[in-house]
């Protein structure tokens, strides 16, 4: 076998190896069954188990109250983009907070259910940082956020108060990472494949409070009153992404719950600003203001697109892999979810170093 790269993608992106080595041990036999997890039933025993398990590991380590629906759907985080409309919406007003290419998309999907007002807007930047404040409407029928800004590196670690307007929030890039007050959310959505397993998988959590507000109108497949009767089992799930999903919870578990997770990531933000801020003759992170400085994907420029090109291609050679930068963006651009180590953030900042030494 190949030796395995220290892998940046932004999403599909790495998953911890413990976790690849459990999955690879349960293929042909997962838990007992006498079969893999693909061949059984999703209405068997055996399934269920690891659906209930998985829920309550995601409950137990995110700290999500009992007045919270946890769903597992299809579809991406790009479907919930129209499904939370089309539910919650129901030709009212909703804010939304526009912070990059998601949450953009998000609301272009939300206006043909409803009026789509920008309580916040960085578009004129490039998106280069979050906004400076924040313009709520009372009356609006929801706020959404983008927690996580994968495209241009800025992230929200904290929130304002939207008062009584629910708030619904597109996790898919830092589910997981850090410590939030679940509470403070009546939606919170997202792709698995990027911090909570791998494609094929995403998970919506739900105020009870709010799903009595859901539209009765909504085809079957699209209204959330189904999924929560059914237990995320009106269809076929996507099982093997959900039990993929199940062996990341364990692992975060095994290694110490969120407190450690979030103390792995701010370590790894430490060490690779520390050391573009400490070159920053030669680095130059994206985002200008460092307080809005994503810990899951950090963007940098180097002095000139050549010196960028020549820095990826090297690093690619020494196993540092998918650091390109978004084409909006360019440059580096550097993924560190939940399953990158510090250690391997290490590497990459001694890759820096030298690269800037002899270049
Ligand atoms: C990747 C990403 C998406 C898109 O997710 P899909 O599962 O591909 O639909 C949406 N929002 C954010 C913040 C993302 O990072």
């Amino acid at each position: 076998m190949a030796a395995r790269k220290i892998n940046f993608n932004p999403g599909p992106a790495a998953l911890p190896l413990p976790v690849l080595e459990k999955l690879a041990a349960s293929t042909i036999e997962t838990g007992g069954a006498g079969m893999s997890i693909y061949e059984m039933s999703h209405r068997s025993k055996d399934f269920e188990k690891i659906l209930v398990d998985a829920k309550q590991r995601m409950r137990e380590l995110f700290g999500i109250p009992d007045d919270y629906h946890i769903l597992f759907l299809g579809g991406g985080a790009s479907l919930q983009f129209c499904m939370a409309p089309m539910n919650f919406l129901q030709g009212g007003s909703a804010d939304y907070v526009r912070t990059g290419e998601w949450a953009k998309k998000a609301a272009e999907e939300a206006k043909r259910f409803g009026t789509v007002r920008f309580a916040g807007d960085t578009k004129a930047d490039n998106f280069n940082h979050l906004p400076d404040k924040l313009d709520f409407d009372p009356s609006a029928k929801y706020v959404h956020f983008t927690t996580n800004n994968t495209i241009f590196g800025t992230q929200y670690r904290d929130f304002p108060s939207t008062g009584a307007v629910p708030l619904f929030a597109d996790m898919s890039s830092d589910m997981m990472s850090h410590r939030w007050d679940v509470k403070k959310f009546s939606f919170i959505y997202g792709g698995a494949q990027k911090n909570m397993g791998v494609a094929g998988l995403t998970f919506v959590i739900l105020k009870n409070a709010l799903l009595e507000r859901a539209a009765t109108d909504v085809p079957t497949m699209l209204s959330y009153q189904t999924h929560v009767e059914k237990d995320s089992l009106f269809n076929t799930p996507p099982v093997g992404p959900i039990y993929i999903t199940k062996l990341l919870l364990d692992w975060m578990a095994e290694i110490g719950g969120l407190e450690v997770i979030e103390q792995r990531n701010r370590k790894k933000a430490e060490l690779l600003y520390g050391a573009i801020d400490q070159h920053a003759d030669y680095y130059q992170g994206t985002v200008v203001n460092k307080e809005h400085r994503s810990w899951m994907n950090v963007c940098f420029r180097l002095p000139s697109p050549e010196l960028e090109d020549k820095f990826i291609k090297e690093g690619t050679a020494q196993g540092l892999h998918g650091m390109k930068g978004h084409r909006s963006v360019g440059g580096v651009r550097i993924s560190m979810y939940n399953a990158i180590s510090p250690e391997e953030i290490q590497k990459l900042v001694d890759y820096m170093v030298k690269f800037r030494q002899t270049n």
